[in-house]
């Protein structure tokens, strides 16, 4: 009968004991930083290795070149007031309801909120900064004005959509029927594919002005590669 317990394997076998002595000091690990990484060393940045990351162009100012980071996110958020008798329009689609958005353009809570999502993860101002309410020329817009402006920065920065994934809150009217058809649009917007817009709904539980149906929100959060 073989021998039990079994001998452990040859690979635990303890490396001999150190002589009883002043322990030898561990040496010093290397640092190793990932090809690409942008805090990888010698790439330009004549910088100390215990300085912060973060590039010394990041915040170069409002207009200035955003850095080459291989990755950007960004986090959009909106709301809206509903009123009695205006359009519900949500990812460019006119939704059947009894009720719209107060906006000074069309109000269109989620094509906002990725616009947001997009000019936050490139480090620009917000969509109020770039089109905003006091300008006659965005009265009743239709927000995919917005969305190609902000397509066409993302692009001119060097980067295009990783994947996006977005949340609206409402309480009614059902937004099912029409998920795919909005999504679909949003990837004509996006130029992106289907696979990487991603879009759910949810009520609020008929709490707060959410869940009473006097308003509607959405969150949208993106992944920006560089091109
Ligand atoms: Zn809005």
């Amino acid at each position: 009968a073989a021998p039990w317990p079994p001998p452990p394997p040859s690979s635990w076998a303890r490396s001999p004991s150190p002589p009883r002595h002043e322990p030898a000091p561990a040496p010093p690990r290397p640092i190793v930083t990932p090809p690409g990484c942008p805090c990888a060393p010698g790439r330009g940045r004549d910088r100390p290795s215990r300085q912060p990351s973060r590039p010394s162009t990041s915040r170069g100012g409002r207009g200035a070149k955003p850095p080459a980071l291989p990755f950007r996110v960004g986090h959009g958020f909106d709301l809206h007031r509903l009123e009695p008798d205006l359009p519900l329009i949500i990812g460019g689609i006119n939704i059947p309801h009894d009720r719209g958005c107060e906006a000074h353009s069309d109000g269109d809570v989620l094509l906002h909120c990725v616009v947001d999502a997009i000019l936050g993860a490139l480090g620009l101002p917000d969509i109020g900064q770039i089109f905003p309410d006091s300008d006659p020329r965005w009265k009743g817009a239709d927000s995919s004005v917005f969305m190609r402006e902000a397509v066409k920065l993302m692009h001119e920065a060097g980067y295009e959509l990783g994947n996006l994934d977005a949340t609206l809150i409402l309480q009614k009217p059902k937004i099912s029927p029409f998920k795919e058809t909005i999504r679909s649009n949003l990837c004509d917007l996006l130029g992106a594919d289907p696979s990487v817009v991603n879009l759910k709904a949810k009520t609020h539980e008929k709490v707060d002005s959410l869940g009473e149906n006097r308003s509607i929100a959405a969150h949208t959060v993106v992944l920006l590669m560089r091109k």
